[in-house]
């Protein structure tokens, strides 16, 4: 089965994906998602008239800035991927580059593998599961939690 990024240009695939964000080569201000470049494109930073930008590839791991739950199903054009919905993780993630990164979190994990603070990895996944043809995404816990609780 040949598969593709759901949105083009935002990652990388492969065994080790990144995501691409954009450089402001006037500040040096990276940016995710990608900014497009030409006649409209502005660099975000407000003091900065830059308005050329690289693509520049973050950082594969993070820190759990913030994360959530998806209790209930988002509205069209989400799909929902089981028949009654199955609740999601979110997780807000700081990069190394200063910008912090929104994804679901990684199959098999949910809010109870996450933690602030923790490290997780950025992966790629199919959308929709084992049969899906498109890919994103995900942030994926580094440290199993919950170990020193059975102590
Ligand atoms: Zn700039």
């Amino acid at each position: 089965m040949s598969r593709s990024p759901a949105v083009e240009g935002w990652f990388t695939t492969g065994p080790e994906p990144t995501l691409l964000g954009s450089r402001c080569t006037t500040c040096a201000t990276v940016y995710f998602p990608p900014t497009g470049t030409g006649q409209g494109s502005f660099c975000r930073n407000p003091t900065c008239d830059g308005d050329e930008f690289e693509s520049a590839a973050l950082s594969r791991r993070g820190t759990v800035w913030s994360y959530t739950d998806a209790q209930y199903q988002p509205p069209a054009p989400y799909v929902a991927r089981t028949d009654p919905y199955q609740p999601f993780a979110l997780a807000a993630v700081e990069l190394a580059e200063g910008i912090t990164v929104l994804g679901q979190v990684a199959d098999g994990y949910g809010v109870a593998d996450l933690r602030v603070g923790a490290e997780v990895e950025l992966v790629v996944e199919p959308l929709d599961g084992d049969d899906g043809e498109l890919l994103v995404w995900r942030w994926k816990p580094v440290t199993e939690l919950g170990e020193e609780a059975d102590q």
